[in-house]
């Protein structure tokens, strides 16, 4: 039994079997403008260990080979491809997963792209849901 995820909605649901080759935070301004946020966790897995289980993702081209593959009702990203670059690759958006828990993250990558606080963005100031009223 592998891993399980899905987008927001729920339109959109796949299981991955086995270890990924990677767990990368991606910092590149591609990653960042698709998916609204300041950095992107990506596990990266050979082609045939992903299964899409219901639905079919729409897939926009955001570069030359790169094809981002999202819901189209919810619009969650979820899978990267890049067959120049990667073939027989999938990346899959690790946030989507069921229990994201499951795969640590090892590595930034693509920090020359990164957003200047992002760099110490651990050490700001952290509460359990929001800060207290003044
Ligand atoms: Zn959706
Ligand atoms: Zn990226």
């Amino acid at each position: 039994m592998g891993l399980t995820g899905g987008c927001h909605c729920g339109a959109i649901r796949y299981e991955v079997e086995g270890d990924p080759l990677t767990h990368a935070l991606c910092h590149c301004s591609d990653c960042r403008r698709h998916a609204g946020a300041p950095m992107v966790g990506w596990t990266m897995y050979p082609d045939a260990a992903l299964r899409v289980t219901r639905g079919t993702p729409k897939i926009y081209a955001s570069s030359k080979d790169g094809r981002r593959h999202f819901c189209g009702d919810c619009g969650t990203g979820l899978f990267y491809a890049n067959a120049a670059m990667l073939p027989g690759i999938i990346d899959i958006q690790s946030a989507t997963y069921d229990e994201p828990d499951a795969i640590p993250a090892r590595i930034h990558i693509q920090v020359a792209e990164r957003i200047g606080w992002m760099e110490h963005v651990h050490e700001l100031p952290q509460y359990p849901r929001f800060p207290p009223h003044a």
